[in-house]
């Protein structure tokens, strides 16, 4: 911990050290201003990966539950979400940059070839046994799974390690720390342990925050970046009003199976290495591989796979598993205690029915008997929606007040429909540069009369929906 001086004025305060507040606190730094980082979780370094990393996630992983029994998942740590995500690495949909009002793609692009991004080589394939049936099962249906992009370096990363959710305790997995401490060499403070209760007003201008400690730190700019619970929650209790609802948080349905007898299971895999992406933007669903270890896990979130999985105890090596992500709508609400609601709409139904099916089909065709497969349900970890930008804050990210920015998984007014750390990231860079003076609004707007980034957005890594998987739709209808 850095020994910031409580009366000391600072350039700007940054409030988390995820892929919202990272970049904007970097990019900051660098440009000379005095800057300090607030982070409510500590710096985490020893016992990470399975099980002691488990201490990270809000509750242990466990007691993090909305009001209907949804289970959101958030790193409270130096670095966020990202030191529990599974550095898997995603463009937006083009629709994003309008969304928001600005065009961030070349920060994107920038980050993308900054942190570097790599699939996983042959070699963490080559004593795969389950994943192989996986594939040609989803083949034969005419879905096609993708080898995923990761912010993983490979030669620190050890195949058949599966700890990337409880924290990556060979340092291969990239994290939003690097940034932390890139920000910190460039003269930033970082206070962990610090958790703020909300933000300070001088008339309707934003001038410090105070600390759940009752500290008072003071700044000429205070910028949310607590991510999609933390943020709304901070300006809820600062006596903003119109934040906290539109919130959403991608639920994961997890089907968990044992195979037949004559078949090994995922045991020694690696989890969301392979993802069928193509159905993300028309369906709102990515099916991903889970290796039995993390299939196993989800006992400890679901009674329902826990009593599955108790008969089975010996049968563990035959685990195997896929997830069903999906864009939910945003009908969530985050209160100023941090409590959550998330119901699930006829919409949110018909899209996780559909994709669980096709899941249990791949399943079931790779040699899982459908009486050995539990489901379970209602497990997120992208909170978000719940400070829109183009409604609770304007397209500059300002939140209702003079010099009061919000930057974080809050501003995505809809679900991106894809992990999206690199988007968060993007746009935190492309506003601490636009604070920092080095880049004008009026060159990134996407507003009428602004450069309008849709026609230039479109990535490499967009996928359209193939013929195979249309025509695999029609023989499973939502
Ligand atoms: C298990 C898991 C796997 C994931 N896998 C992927 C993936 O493969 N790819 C991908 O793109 N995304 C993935 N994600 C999602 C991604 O990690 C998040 O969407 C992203 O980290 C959100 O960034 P953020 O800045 O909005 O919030 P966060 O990362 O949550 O950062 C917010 C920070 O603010 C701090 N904070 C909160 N409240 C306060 C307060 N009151 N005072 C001070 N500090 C506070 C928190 O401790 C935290 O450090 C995953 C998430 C989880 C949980």
């Amino acid at each position: 911990m850095s020994n910031t001086q409580k009366g000391q004025r600072y350039d700007a305060i940054v409030v988390g050290s995820g892929p919202g507040g990272a970049p904007v606190a970097r990019e900051l730094a660098r440009a000379g201003k005095r800057v300090l980082i607030l982070e409510r979780g500590a710096r985490h370094e020893r016992a990470l990966g399975f099980p002691g990393g488990a201490r990270i996630l809000e509750g242990a992983g466990i007691v993090c539950r909305s009001r209907e029994g949804a289970y959101i998942a958030r790193g409270i740590t130096v670095g966020g979400s990202s030191v529990v995500y599974n550095g898997n690495v995603y463009f937006p949909p083009e629709r994003v940059y309008a969304q928001v009002g600005l065009d961030f793609l070349p920060e994107l692009h920038e980050l993308a070839e900054e942190i570097g991004v790599r699939e996983l080589p042959p070699r963490f394939f080559a004593k795969a046994r389950a994943l192989p049936r996986v594939l040609g099962a989803a083949e034969k249906l005419g879905l096609h799974f993708e080898p995923q992009k990761k912010f993983i370096a490979p030669d620190k990363c050890r195949p058949g390690c599966d700890s990337c959710m409880m924290g990556c305790p060979r340092g291969a997995k990239w994290t939003t720390r690097n940034m932390v401490d890139q920000a910190c060499k460039a003269g930033a403070k970082l206070l962990t342990e610090t958790r703020v209760e909300r933000v300070l007003f001088e008339k309707d201008r934003a001038v410090g925050v105070v600390t759940a400690r009752g500290e008072e730190y003071r700044a000429d700019m205070v910028v949310l970046a607590a991510g999609g619970v933390g943020t709304p929650a901070i300006l809820l209790r600062s006596g903003v009003s119109g934040v906290g609802e539109n919130f959403y948080i991608d639920p994961m349905n997890i089907v968990v199976g044992h195979a037949g007898k004559e078949y090994p299971g995922a045991w020694g895999e690696m989890s969301f290495t392979h993802a069928i992406e193509d159905l993300a933007q028309t369906e709102g669903f990515i099916i991903g591989n889970v290796s039995a270890q993390n299939a196993l896990l989800t006992s400890f979130l679901r009674a329902n796979v826990a009593r599955h999985n108790l008969g089975r105890a010996l049968q563990s090596t035959r685990a195997m598993g896929l997830f069903v992500k999906v864009a939910d709508s945003h009908e969530g609400r985050v209160f100023a205690d941090g409590s959550l609601s998330k119901p699930k709409s006829a919409r949110d139904r018909a899209r996780m029915k559909r994709g669980t099916d096709l899941a249990m089909e791949i399943l079931a065709r790779a040699g899982v008997p459908k009486t050995a497969m539990a489901v379970g349900q209602s497990i997120g970890g992208h909170p978000g929606g719940t400070v829109p930008a183009g409604t609770a804050a304007d397209f500059r990210l300002r939140a209702g007040r003079e010099n009061l920015f919000v930057c974080d998984g809050s501003v995505f007014p809809e679900s991106l429909g894809v992990p999206p750390s690199l988007s968060i990231m993007g746009l935190s860079l492309l506003l601490g540069r636009m604070l920092a003076g080095k880049t004008r609004h009026e060159d990134r707007t996407t507003a009428p009369g602004g450069r309008l980034a849709a026609g230039r957005a479109s990535s490499t890594w967009h996928r359209t929906v193939s013929e195979s998987a249309t025509d695999c739709l029609k023989r499973y209808p939502a």
